[in-house]
C-alpha cells in the first residue's frame, strides 16, 4: 500500500479538518504542484476532547472530497470512527481510511469498522491508542487485517498522551512503534509528526527523527492559513513549509531501510532518549516538591539543611542502587548534585523572605 518515492518519504498531507471546498482545493493544488503528497488527508468528523469546539463539517464534506479526488487525481483518506462513516465514505468513492487514537482504544468500534470493511477494497491505517498500550494497538491492527487484504493495512504512530510535562503534545515513546514493527514486520508504518508535536516548530526535527528510525512515511497536517485553522491551529503548517521540510530531510540508505526497520544503535538510542526524558521529568517533579517543602520550612522557621534527613537519603538511595548493581559512590555523588540544587532553591526562598 505504501509505495515510497525514491527521493522522499511517503507523504500523507492535508488539513486537520475539511473546512470548505476552497480550503481543500488550495491545499491540494499547492501539495500536488510541489509533488509532495501521496495521499491527501482531511478530517470530516472530528473527535474533539471537549464539546462545544468545531466538530467537523460532517457528511457535507464528502462530495467536496470526492470532487477533489477526481479533479487532482489524488487519493483521499479520512478518519472513520464507526460503520456509518465507512458506508457514507464508500458511497462517495472514498476507500482510504484511518482509525483515530480515540477509536483504537475501543475494540467494539474497531470490530464494527472491520465488519463494515469486509469484502471492500480499502486501504486502512490504524493509529496507536491514546495511551501506550501496545497490545491494544496490535489487536486493532489484527481486527482490521482479518477483514481486509493484509498488505492494504498499515499503522500510524501519533504519540501518547501523558500527565508528565513535555515539549510534545503526545510523547513519542519510539520504543512502542519499534515493538509493533517487531511483532508485525511487514506492516507499513507512518509517523504522524503533527499530533506528536502539537506545535509547528517541532515538525522538522520529528520528521528527521522518524526517518532516522527507518520509518518510511509521514503524516503532516497542512493548511493554507494555519493560524486560522478551525482545529489544531498550533500544529498545522503551510504546504510550502512542508515542501521545505521534506526537501531538507536527510534520507537513510535504502538498503538498510528496506531490510531492517532500525539499526541496533538507533533502537538503543531511542530507549535512552525515553529514559532521559523520564529522568529530567522526575528531577523536575522532585524539585517542585522541594519548593513545597521549602515554603513549609519557611513558614515554620525550620532550617533548610537537615543533617539526619540527608544521611537517610544517602544511605537508602545508595543501598537501593547497590541492589541494582550500581556503585554506592556513584549514587552518593549523584545525590550530592541533586541535594545541593534543593538546598540552593530553599535557601533562595529564605533569602527572598529576609529581603522582603
Ligand atoms: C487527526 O488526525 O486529526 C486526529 C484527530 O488524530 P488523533 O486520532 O491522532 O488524535
Ligand atoms: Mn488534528
Amino acid at each position: 500500500m505504501i509505495e515510497q518515492a525514491k527521493n522522499r518519504p511517503y507523504i500523507i498531507a492535508g488539513p486537520c479538518s475539511a473546512e470548505s471546498e476552497e480550503q481543500l482545493r488550495a491545499v491540494a493544488a499547492s501539495l500536488t504542484q510541489n509533488g509532495i503528497v501521496d495521499l491527501f488527508r482531511a478530517g470530516v468528523w472530528k473527535p474533539r476532547t471537549r464539546p462545544g469546539t468545531f466538530e467537523g463539517i460532517g457528511v457535507q464534506a464528502l462530495p467536496w472530497l470526492q470532487n477533489l479526488q477526481s479533479e487532482f487525481n489524488l487519493p483521499i483518506t479520512i478518519e472513520v470512527a464507526n460503520a456509518d462513516h465507512v458506508e457514507l465514505a464508500l458511497k462517495h468513492n472514498i476507500t482510504n481510511f484511518w482509525l483515530g487514537a480515540r477509536t483504537t482504544v475501543n475494540p467494539f468500534y474497531v470490530q464494527e469498522i472491520a465488519d463494515a470493511l469486509k469484502g471492500v477494497e480499502a486501504n486502512v491505517l490504524v493509529k496507536n491508542p491514546i495511551h501506550p498500550d501496545i497490545d491494544l494497538w496490535t489487536g486493532a491492527v489484527e481486527r482490521i487485517v482479518s477483514a481486509c487484504v493484509e498488505s492494504n493495512v498499515g499503522a500510524i504512530h501519533r504519540g501518547f498522551s501523558t500527565f508528565q510535562t513535555s515539549q510534545y503534545r503526545n510523547i513519542p515513546r519510539w520504543e512502542i512503534p519499534i515493538e509493533l514493527k517487531r511483532r508485525l514486520p511487514n506492516l507499513s508504518l507512518i509517523c504522524d509528526v503533527s499530533h506528536i508535536a502539537g506545535s509547528r516548530d517541532l515538525i522538522a526535527e520529528l520528521s528527521q527523527k522518524a526517518i532516522d528510525l527507518g520509518i518510511k512515511g509521514l503524516m503532516v497536517e497542512t493548511h493554507p492559513n494555519p493560524k486560522e485553522a478551525l482545529s489544531d491551529a498550533q500544529q498545522q503548517i503551510t504546504p510550502e513549509k512542508l515542501y521545505d521540510i521534506v526537501s531538507s530531510l536527510v534520507l537513510k540508505s535504502t538498503s538498510i531501510g528496506d531490510n531492517v526497520f532500525i539499526n541496533t544503535l538507533e533502537e538503543l538510542r531511542a530507549q535512552i532518549d525515553k529514559i532521559d526524558e523520564d529522568i529530567v521529568n522526575a528531577i523536575s517533579s522532585r524539585l517542585a516538591l522541594t519548593r513545597e517543602i521549602g515554603s513549609y520550612k519557611k513558614e515554620n522557621n525550620v532550617t533548610v539543611f537537615q543533617l539526619e534527613r540527608w544521611k537517610e537519603i544517602v544511605a537508602s538511595r545508595s543501598a537501593a542502587g547497590e541492589n541494582l548493581g550500581l556503585e554506592r559512590d556513584f549514587i552518593h555523588k549523584l545525590y550530592e548534585v541533586i541535594h545541593s540544587e534543593s538546598i540552593r532553591i530553599q535557601t533562595e526562598m529564605v533569602e527572598s523572605k529576609l529581603s522582603s
